[in-house]
């Protein structure tokens, strides 16, 4: 099952629940507007070449448009379209006034130079620059693209509609929040404890295994070690490596600053990545691509929790299989919401022209995160339901309620 076949799914299991009108089912299905652009732009040898941009801007209900831009070979329309609609009900669990929207470039950047990107970058935002805006769709990083895109993409903006900071969000420091650069690992981070609060445990002493080692993952691991919780496995597109003792992460940053790869750290041992996410271990942790967990690796999966910091690493079959295992998983649309819930924090300093210490970004972060978790909780008591479904039923509702209370008609 596709991405967006299996978020449809997820969405109409939730909208079934609610008892949702079938017509406002529908309605909330359809994203407000789908743009796809060609972008060409003169390499560094003086060839041209042309890329597929989209953005997908899902829906307004509850606020401007929210969501990453991707630079990644596998972008593509109903990715894409499935991440938008993901980003909907993200920024509704996490209680912030946006709707949702996600953009990418089929490129892979790693192949690009940066001022090749920076070239890409500025044709895509002048594609694009009349359908943003402070008030309308506010672009972020997400996979490929980081706070140095964020800030040509602001340049380029302010080109045309002046300065204009809270029309994007994670970038530098100069306009940007501190704290949004580890923001969504410390999310998945606090995410985990009020899981892990749940069942009498802490993150002290339990074993993690760490998939993705780019900003989600690494922040992630950096803070479940600073918490004396043991990363027993991680792995990134550069290989895998265990060790039954605790890695010692951060010595392993330093590594992968130095060489940009996790081979040759002596600090552990390589093993088969494919084995990582079938290794003995309490806490699992996906912050890499989608659908990782499928019907091929679920039955062998041996981690008693799940949280989802990559965006649907989890396809239905999997679910379902975890699920009769007795694994519990912490749903992407609360997991990762750390981000997107910085990102509303950024949006609102540039507009009040006034920057919060990080100390205070921490602790709204924490209180976010914490009140959505109690938050699903209870959906999950109202619905009988786990918590993917009580995530999903929490977003929805919020976003079908905004949706009638402006007014909509069958
Ligand atoms: N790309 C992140 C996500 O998928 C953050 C989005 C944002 O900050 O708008 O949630």
């Amino acid at each position: 099952m596709n991405a967006l076949a299996a978020t449809n799914r997820n969405f109409r299991l939730a909208s079934r629940l609610l008892g949702l009108d079938s017509k406002l089912e529908k309605s909330l299905l359809i994203p407000f507007r789908e743009i796809k652009v060609e972008c060409t732009i003169p390499k560094d040898d003086g060839t041209l070449a042309t890329y597929v941009g989209f953005r997908i801007q899902h829906d307004n209900a509850r606020g401007p448009m929210k969501g990453g831009i991707r630079y990644h070979p596998e972008v593509e329309p109903d990715e894409v379209n499935a991440l938008a609609q993901l980003m909907t009900w993200k920024t509704a669990v996490a209680a912030i006034p946006y709707g949702g929207a996600k953009g990418g470039i089929g490129c892979n950047p790693r192949d690009l130079s940066k001022s090749e990107l920076e070239r890409l970058t500025r044709v895509f935002t002048q594609k694009i620059h009349d359908l943003i805006g402070i008030h309308t769709d506010v672009p972020a990083p997400d996979m490929g693209t980081n706070a140095q895109t964020m800030a040509w993409i602001l340049d380029e903006y302010s080109k045309f509609h002046g300065h204009s900071p809270a029309v994007v969000t994670g970038k530098p420091i100069v306009s940007g929040s501190l704290g949004r650069e580890a923001a969504t690992g410390r999310g998945v981070v606090y995410a985990t404890e009020a899981l892990l609060a749940e069942y009498g445990k802490s993150i002290k002493g339990m074993t993690f295994v760490i998939q993705g080692f780019g900003n989600v993952g690494s922040w992630a691991s950096r803070l479940i070690h600073e918490k004396g919780g043991k990363v027993i496995a991680v792995s990134d597109i550069t290989g895998a490596l265990k060790n039954p003792n605790g890695i010692d992460i951060p010595e392993l940053l330093k590594h992968k600053e130095a060489t940009g790869s996790l081979k040759s750290f002596n600090g552990g041992d390589s093993m088969d990545p494919n084995e990582l996410l079938v290794h003995e271990c309490d806490v699992l942790i996906p912050c890499a691509l989608g659908g990782v967990l499928n019907r091929e690796n679920a039955a062998d999966v041996k981690a008693k929790f799940i949280i989802e910091a990559a965006n649907h690493p989890t396809d239905p079959e999997a679910d379902e299989i975890l699920s009769k295992k007795g694994v519990i998983i912490l749903p992407d649309i609360y997991a990762n919401a750390g981000g997107v819930t910085v990102s509303y924090f950024e949006w609102v300093q540039n507009i009040q022209g006034f920057m919060w210490d990080e100390e205070k970004v921490n602790q709204e972060l924490k209180k976010y995160m914490t009140k959505a978790f109690h938050n699903i909780k209870n959906m999950c008591q109202s619905h009988d339901c786990n918590l993917r479904m009580g995530a999903f039923t929490l977003g929805v509702n919020r976003v079908a309620r905004a949706t009638i209370l402006r007014g909509w008609e069958a």
